[in-house]
């Protein structure tokens, strides 16, 4: 790989926080990452539950970080109880949305045509997406990690103008590592990363593969961010539990920047 792509940390909040924690939990990201020569060198992103995402983006201004929903439905607007458009989180000032993270492909069994259509909905509404995939440890375990991700991103991207795909950032997420505090080894998650840009080659080309982003999620912490981020492979990564501290959450985003220096 030649010159690394602009790297992208996001800080996937979940169902945690509570309105007064979320604005201060902001406040305190926009003013460590304000304070740093960094806000230039990548894309911050921090994705807070529906319900706070105005107080935030008012806490926000301009930024940095950027804006980002936790998911998106996959229809306009209409009889879809509990769902939220892509008009409403651009009305929000939302650019970024989740597609497809294990706690919804696999924890609520949403299938891949609908995570196929989210995406579609995300890109073609000017929304920017971070598309996930990942095997479980079964899948792991019994050699099938390659199919898998294969499998998921095909029916994720099938039909996907290639003009879009600046508008997307991969995130290989393994289920094993989630929230439980097992990294995946630096050198699995490369190898993960090369299967996932050659899927995107055969599916469009090598160049494209390559200026794609693809990012690491799975326990990383401002402790072993900077080593997976040094794999030429891995652009950044979809940070859980430690995008909850600002202070992590910035140094985490220091890593990824130092990919540029
Ligand atoms: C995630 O939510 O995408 C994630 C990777 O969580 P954690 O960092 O807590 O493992």
């Amino acid at each position: 790989m030649n010159h690394p792509n602009r790297p992208f940390v996001g800080g996937n909040w979940k169902m945690n926080l509570r309105l007064a924690s979320a604005v201060e939990l902001a406040e305190d990201v926009h003013a460590a990452l304000s304070n740093q020569p960094l806000a230039a060198d990548l894309d911050a992103v921090v994705f807070p539950p529906y319900p706070y995402l105005q107080a935030v983006g008012r806490a926000l201004g301009h930024g940095p970080p950027q804006l980002g929903a936790q998911d998106l439905a996959d229809h306009e607007d209409g009889a879809f109880t509990g769902q939220v458009s892509a008009g409403m989180l651009d009305d929000l000032d939302a650019r970024w949305v989740i597609v497809g993270h294990s706690e919804r492909r696999h924890g609520l069994e949403e299938p891949e045509s609908v995570l196929h259509r989210k995406l579609v909905r995300a890109l073609t509404s000017d929304l920017k997406a971070v598309f996930c995939v990942g095997e479980t440890l079964a899948e792991r375990e019994s050699g099938m990690a390659e199919e898998v991700l294969a499998r998921q991103v095909r029916s994720g991207f099938s039909g996907v103008d290639q003009g879009l795909l600046a508008s997307v950032v991969l995130a290989y997420e393994p289920v094993w590592a989630i929230g439980t505090g097992r990294t995946a080894h630096p050198d699995d998650a490369s190898q993960a990363h090369r299967w996932i840009r050659s899927t995107l080659a055969d599916l469009y080309d090598a160049e494209l593969a390559a200026a794609t982003r693809v990012v690491y999620g799975g326990s990383v912490t401002a402790a072993n961010a900077a080593e997976l981020f040094s794999r030429p492979e891995i652009d950044g990564g979809l940070v859980g539990g430690a995008s909850l501290k600002a202070e992590t959450f910035a140094a985490i985003c220091r890593a990824a920047a130092a990919r540029l220096a």
